[in-house]
């Protein structure tokens, strides 16, 4: 009787508890093993839940790519990748029809629309005999294992972190099985290219293509590449985006081509090898942690995506500026680190942690536009995508959010510039018009000497936009506002 592993944000064979099951009752039981990968195209109109949203076009790129590689890893252990499109719980019913499945194996999501929807499949499948198993893959503890001493779950980061860091011990990962067992009769399949995840025109993902390698194998080096060396200088070069100083792990993450349970072990075993590692590897993990507290804050505030947590916020003035919106999607605000920082997104599908806040500060307190929008932008361009990270971290940046981010602290975005990209290198390559700048002007063009910008052959307004406004008044503006409706809540 075979076993379904139906794969989803677990795109890897090691460390994947649903499959590890699978290849033990298959070696007890010689039950063939089939795994499946269900395209869910969700609805992508207004009625689909905002937490069980269609894959953005980033996303889409990373999937055929994922999806390539894990299907040639099943392959070669013996059961190929089987791969169906539509609603999971039918696909699922149909597909146990007809093999005769005995049970469907997977590992738990957490956005809350998809997981109330998995527990709904299991429920029918169970109600037809099935035996439905799920297991933890993503997170190192799920959040309804972690709450306060005094009961409720955690709403400030460092406690949470404290209390988790303090009580972990997450298990080993286990090993990728060396063989799968097929069944006889090889159910039939959609081939990967007719689900036409990848652009065609215009082909934009050229960047994406020489930024990124999706899988379980990349993963795998990316990590032991950053724990070789790069994380010891972590703790001041994160903050860095004209360095390569963090890990990139995070699409892979977003996948779960890379479990947090894996990044755990290897990086306490590094940091026991090489002592001079471990600062930087307790703010690693640290960051890690972050992760996790956005995933505890999204299961038990399920609005989240929606509605600001602080209450306060609701009913909040955004204006709407559609000429405003352009300029910052398409990286022509006129401030460079902001712009440098849209096309690094474009570009690459990912932007460095640091410029996410100075670009979302830009959108929400001096363009004055809602944080939802910069959330769905963010959501179809990044290929780290994750709805609890997104929506956490821009409600953050929005001063909504979880921890003291207040509204009125506004990043501005010369001097943020200026600190963080010293020398002006990351405006260089990504706002390659800039580039014959010196450092004193690059982060504020507008302010620099006529004879400067001929020299460097720059002409304002022409080859670079003008400041879509000024940060200062931008930033009156936003607090006088903010105090108003204060006032008024
Ligand atoms: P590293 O610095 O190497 O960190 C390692 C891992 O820790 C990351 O891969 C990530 O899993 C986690 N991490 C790091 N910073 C954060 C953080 N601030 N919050 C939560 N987890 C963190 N991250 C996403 O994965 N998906 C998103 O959709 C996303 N949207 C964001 C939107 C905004 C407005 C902001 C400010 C941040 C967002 N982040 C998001 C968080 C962060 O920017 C990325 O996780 C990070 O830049 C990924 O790069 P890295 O893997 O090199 O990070």
């Amino acid at each position: 009787v075979p076993i379904i592993v139906w794969f989803r944000n677990d795109l890897r064979l090691a460390d994947n508890p649903a499959l590890a099951a699978a290849v033990q009752d298959s070696a007890t039981h010689g039950a063939p093993v089939i795994p499946l990968y269900i395209l869910e195209d969700e609805a992508t109109d207004a009625t689909a839940p905002s937490s069980a949203r269609a894959l953005g076009g980033a996303q889409r790129w990373w999937l055929h790519g994922s999806l390539e590689r894990l299907g040639a890893c099943c392959t070669r252990r013996g059961s190929p990748l089987l791969l169906r499109r539509g609603d999971a719980g039918a696909v699922l019913e149909a597909l146990v029809a007809e093999t005769g499945a005995g049970s469907v194996l997977w590992n738990r999501r957490y956005a809350p629309a998809l997981a109330a929807r998995d527990a709904a499949v299991g429920e029918r499948l169970k109600e037809r005999g099935v035996d439905v198993r799920s297991f933890n893959a993503g997170l190192l503890a799920e959040p309804w294992t972690v709450s306060k001493k005094s009961g409720g779950h955690f709403k400030v980061f460092t406690a949470f972190w404290r209390h988790l860091a303090a009580t972990l011990s997450p298990p080993r990962p286990t090993r990728a099985p060396a063989t799968l067992k097929a069944p006889k009769d090889r159910p039939a399949g959609d081939a990967l290219a007719d689900w036409t995840l990848l652009p065609t025109k215009p082909d934009w993902a050229a960047g994406l293509r020489e930024r990124w390698v999706p899988g379980e194998v990349a993963a795998q080096s990316r990590l032991a590449a950053f724990l070789d060396g790069p994380v010891g200088a972590y703790a001041a070069g994160r903050d860095r985006p004209d360095q390569d100083g963090t890990s990139a792990l995070s699409p892979y993450l977003a996948f779960g081509e890379l479990g947090p349970r894996q990044i755990w072990h290897a990086a306490r075993h590094a940091a026991d090898a090489r002592p001079e590692l471990a600062p930087g590897i307790e703010v690693f993990l640290r960051e890690i942690g972050w992760r996790e507290f956005q995933y505890h804050l999204l299961h038990h505030v399920p609005d989240l995506p929606d509605e600001p947590l602080d209450r306060r916020f609701a009913g909040f003035p955004w204006r709407t500026d559609a000429a405003g919106f352009r300029a910052w999607r398409r990286g022509r605000t006129g401030y460079p680190i902001v712009d440098a920082g849209m096309r690094q997104l474009w570009e690459t599908g990912w932007m460095h942690n640091r410029v996410r806040m100075i670009a979302a500060s830009f959108l929400v307190k001096d363009l004055l536009l809602s944080w939802q929008q910069g959330e769905r932008w963010f959501w179809d361009t990044l290929v780290d995508a994750d709805l609890a990270q997104n929506v956490g971290n821009w409600q953050w940046v929005a001063g909504s959010g979880a921890d003291a981010s207040p509204f009125f602290r506004v990043f501005n975005p010369v001097l943020q510039g200026g600190k963080f990209d010293p020398e002006g290198d990351y405006v260089r390559r990504y706002v390659p018009e800039l580039a014959g700048l010196p450092r004193r002007w690059i982060h504020q063009p507008w302010a620099a000497p006529a004879e400067v910008l001929r020299k460097a052959g720059v002409t304002l307004g022409k080859d670079y936009p003008h400041p879509v406004l000024d940060h200062g008044a931008a930033r009156d503006r936003a607090l006088t506002l903010y105090r108003t409706h204060k006032r008024r809540a």
